[in-house]
């Protein structure tokens, strides 16, 4: 089978547990407006690839996972490629590699359930987001939608797959200590959240916006400091 990739990283550290082969799939329809990767949104503008030849490239650093490292598929948006996703993970559970799955979670209406449920079947950990704890304050952020957000993971709790919380910082936008509480609050409903992260805004994409001709509508937003991080981490630890 094959689907559209956009890169390969072959030694990932930040996407998931221990050495990881990221493999970041095309096409994304959300446009969270921090999004770093605008260059991914378009599938048909990924490269076409067997998923049997990207388990084959996989298998070349299975040496370097050690007991924790193994794939992770991100994107662009792997669940808009349900089912090319799914035979990946499958093939990586028939050779005993770690599969991790980096998602947004929504599905927009339009990938059916069962593909999503088939992926999640091979899938080891998942890592999502929750993008904004309001309703109105996620749909001004995304095309998608918290409801959306909170299906999916109860899907992931329902079919007991360990889950990461990733949240990413903005300032002026997500980085009130009120929304990022309220944020720690819906992920640690879903008893299979084992970790919540917490992500700096930054604008290393800027240049990516202006090569494609994309208004990048946080161009004026200041950077999220560490600062801000260490301390909004250690109030979700306590709450
Ligand atoms: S879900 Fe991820 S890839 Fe898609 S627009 Fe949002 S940040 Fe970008």
């Amino acid at each position: 089978m094959k689907g559209y990739v956009h890169s390969f990283q072959s030694m990932g550290a930040v996407d998931g547990p221990g050495i990881r082969f990221v493999v970041f799939l095309q096409g994304c329809p959300l446009r969270c407006a921090f999004c770093h990767n605008p260059d991914s949104w378009h599938k048909e503008q990924g490269q076409l690839f067997e998923a049997s030849e990207i388990i084959d490239k996989v298998k070349r650093y299975t040496e370097y996972f050690g007991k924790e490292g193994g794939i992770t598929l991100s994107g662009g948006e792997p669940l808009m490629q349900p089912e090319f996703a799914a035979e990946i993970f499958r093939l990586a559970k028939e050779a005993g590699i770690n599969t991790c799955l980096d998602t947004s979670g929504n599905f927009l209406g339009n990938v059916p359930e069962d593909s999503v449920k088939t992926l999640l079947s091979y899938t080891d950990l998942v890592i999502s987001d929750i993008k904004h704890a309001d309703k109105k304050a996620f749909k001004e952020l995304t095309l998608g939608s918290l409801e959306k957000t909170k299906t999916f993971l109860k899907l992931t709790e329902e079919m007991n797959i360990p889950l990461w919380i990733r949240h990413v910082v903005v300032p002026g936008i997500t980085d009130g200590t009120r929304e990022v509480l309220e944020m720690a609050g819906i992920a640690k409903k879903f008893k299979n959240l084992k970790k919540i992260e917490l992500l700096p805004f930054h604008k290393m994409c800027e240049s990516k916006y202006e090569q494609l001709g994309i208004t990048f509508s946080l161009k004026d937003t200041p950077e999220c400091s560490k600062e801000k991080i260490q301390v909004l981490t250690s109030l979700i630890a306590a709450y």
